[in-house]
């Protein structure tokens, strides 16, 4: 847990101390800090609305003001369960009834593990931690919201009320949160990809299948070009990979059937000669059905059973991972062919419940910036770092000025449980992991016993140009993978080893990435990145006037500029007012006597009119902007 993570779970336990100073009988489930915030669910006949938060926060303010320290105990198994029992668990004193749902989350804790509890006050709960030292260390917080939830996210499961709030350390920093909030409701990237014509989501295609309409097809393609040209310079090779592959593969790579929840559903594929007895299977189950007695139930079956099993099952892809190892191990490798780094826009799909699909943020098809480095534990330290300096430049690129990675390690007590069983080579790449992101001054935080399964993982968090905070991206290193996949390359000594991987996506997907621009630059993007670059705009509608804005607009495009032409016959001010709408980045405007001079009047949008400008000086600044991704 982070700091600001632990200061607001603490305040999930001063949330349930209040609630149960004005309502006892509650029963308490799981009050985890979430993004930007902290929810505690609560079992309670009281539907709890908007106006009671007035009520639960003057008790939670009695808490903090009371400062409370947090103390640690740790208890056998049995005791917790006694003090379940009791009522005692989530509680002020002893109950009637018992803690339910406590209990079922010790009788949940595995044998190995260690319980504790937490006492603030007379508050004592069920939790693992850890918490802030006092309740008064809560600085600043608020209830935001209320919401249900079935008890571990399972309808068969009652109902709980999910109680939203977030703190902070100082008041300032919640009221300036509650002001980032409204701006952000104002730059909302469902809102403006929508009046921008940038994305659309068509119920006919499918809930979270986002279509790019050309404005953000041509946000795509500058992204693309800028991954293309900066994973060439730093030696990546590109690849292409289908979007579908056999369920084996998946089963090859451990995805399956963990991961089987967020993977669409498999299709069953017949080849030519399954198709055939397929259908002879139908014509003899015909026949039998139709001719014989009720007798040959038997055979029919056999039948139907026969006709289910042919074929072979296949997949959407979720994930780029296991084709790319499918090409790291189409070619004999050796050392000299490390590091290897194969990268690919690749598209995949995965599952996520409707109710969880959210704009661009959350959606079932993504393209991601996809890369998997192949090197040797000697190559790794530079590897990383490498990719490291790619996010820093990409950041400045996209004034991004606050970001944080977060490095999840793992925990030594969970080897061959949580974690896969390597300890040397755990310990090997999170020091060197360690190593670079101390040395190369990037904001980060460590976060124990949150790796992925087979390997440390790194999340890159961004806050926008407001402060709203994205998750858009994930590094992992990966020694389980290669191994599963039996990728091996010649080592020096002629010895067959074992690659490490490293998976990046430092501009995460395009869904997510270009959502957050649209935030980010509240839909005025700069010059190389707007959908449309320049508009031409014609005073009038002189014929030869015409002709002179239509020969720019050629120039224009010659040289790869998106640029438009208005030469409708409104007036002046509606085309530049419906330009500026669509946040058009330049505006040529062009009368008569800038046509006689052989010049355009420059309007950028957000700073107005530049006055007029000789037409080849214009068109070389446009250009060079471009080239150099000027922000
Ligand atoms: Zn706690
Ligand atoms: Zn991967």
């Amino acid at each position: 847990m982070t700091d600001i993570e632990r200061l607001r779970h603490s305040a999930s336990h001063v949330l349930a101390t209040a609630i149960l100073k004005i309502w006892p009988e509650a029963q308490f489930a799981a009050g985890p800090p979430v993004e930007n915030g902290f929810y505690y669910d609560v079992d309670l006949p009281h539907r709890i609305s908007p106006d009671d938060f007035e009520k639960i926060e003057a008790e939670m303010k009695k808490e903090i003001k009371a400062n409370h320290p947090f103390e640690r105990m740790e208890v056998s198994r049995d005791e917790a369960l006694e003090l379940g029992k009791k009522g005692r668990l989530a509680a002020l004193s002893e109950r009637d009834q018992p803690s339910k749902y406590k209990i079922d989350i010790i009788e949940n804790i595995p044998a190995d593990e260690k319980i504790s509890l937490y006492r603030s006050g007379d508050f004592v709960d069920l939790c693992a931690g850890p918490h802030v030292m006092r309740t008064g260390n809560i600085g600043a917080f608020k209830l935001t919201n209320v919401a249900s939830a079935y008890y571990k996210g399972d309808e068969k499961n009652p109902q709980l009320q999910r109680i939203y709030g977030t703190a902070f350390k100082t008041k300032k920093e919640l009221d300036d949160y509650f002001a980032m909030l409204e701006q952000a409701k104002k730059r909302d990237h469902r809102k403006l990809g929508k009046e921008l014509e940038i994305y659309v989501i068509d119920d006919d295609v499918g809930p979270g299948l986002p279509m790019w309409l050309p404005r953000g097809g041509a946000i795509i393609d500058e992204l693309e070009k800028l991954a293309r040209e900066t994973e060439f310079a730093a030696g990546y090779q590109r690849v292409r990979t289908p979007h579908i592959a056999r369920k084996k593969l998946y089963e090859k790579s451990g995805h399956l059937p963990y991961y089987a929840d967020s993977m669409f559903p498999e299709m069953v594929v017949l080849e030519d000669k399954e198709r055939q007895r397929h259908d002879e299977i139908s014509a003899e189950f015909e026949r039998i059905r139709t001719s014989e007695p009720p007798g040959a139930l038997g055979k029919m079956l056999s039948l139907l059973q026969e006709q289910i099993s042919l074929g072979e099952p296949y997949h959407l892809k979720a994930m780029n991972c296991p084709h790319h190892h499918k090409l790291f191990a189409a070619v004999p490798r050796s050392y000299r062919d490390l590091p290897l780094r194969l990268a690919e826009y690749g598209t995949c799909y995965r599952y996520e419940q409707s109710g969880e699909l959210f704009g661009l943020m959350r959606v079932r098809s993504m393209q991601m910036n996809d890369a998997h480095i192949y090197c040797t534990p000697e190559q790794f330290e530079a590897e990383f770092n490498a990719v490291n300096e790619m996010y820093l430049k990409y950041f400045k690129l996209f004034g991004i000025d606050k970001y944080l990675m977060r490095f999840s390690t793992h925990d030594p007590s969970k080897l061959g449980q949580k974690f896969v069983d390597e300890p040397e080579l755990w310990k090997k790449t999170e020091e060197m992991t360690r190593r670079v992101l101390k040395d190369s001054g990037i904001n980060y935080v460590e976060v124990p016993n949150e790796a992925a399964f087979y390997g440390p993982k790194i999340d890159v968090q961004a806050w926008s140009a407001i402060g709203r905070e994205f998750s858009i991206a994930t590094n992992q290193v990966d020694f389980a993978q290669p191994r599963r996949f039996d990728l091996r390359y010649k080592d020096r000594d002629n010895i067959d080893k074992i690659p490490l991987c490293i998976h990046r996506a430092p501009l995460g997907t395009h869904e997510r990435f270009i959502g957050f621009l649209i935030e980010h630059y509240a839909g005025n993007f700069p010059l190389w990145l707007s959908p449309e670059q320049v508009r031409i705009l014609t005073i009038g509608d002189d014929p030869k006037l015409i002709d002179y804005a239509r020969s720019i607009l050629r120039e224009l495009r010659a040289h790869q500029v998106r640029a438009e032409i208005d030469e409708s016959s409104d007036k002046i001010n509606g085309k530049i007012q419906r330009a500026e709408q669509m946040k058009v980045h330049t505006m040529f405007v062009i009368g008569k006597r800038d046509m006689d001079a052989n010049a355009v009047s420059v309007r950028v949008h957000g700073k107005g009119n530049l006055g007029p400008k000789p037409r080849s000086e214009v068109i070389a600044d446009i250009l060079q902007s471009i080239k150099e991704r000027r922000a």
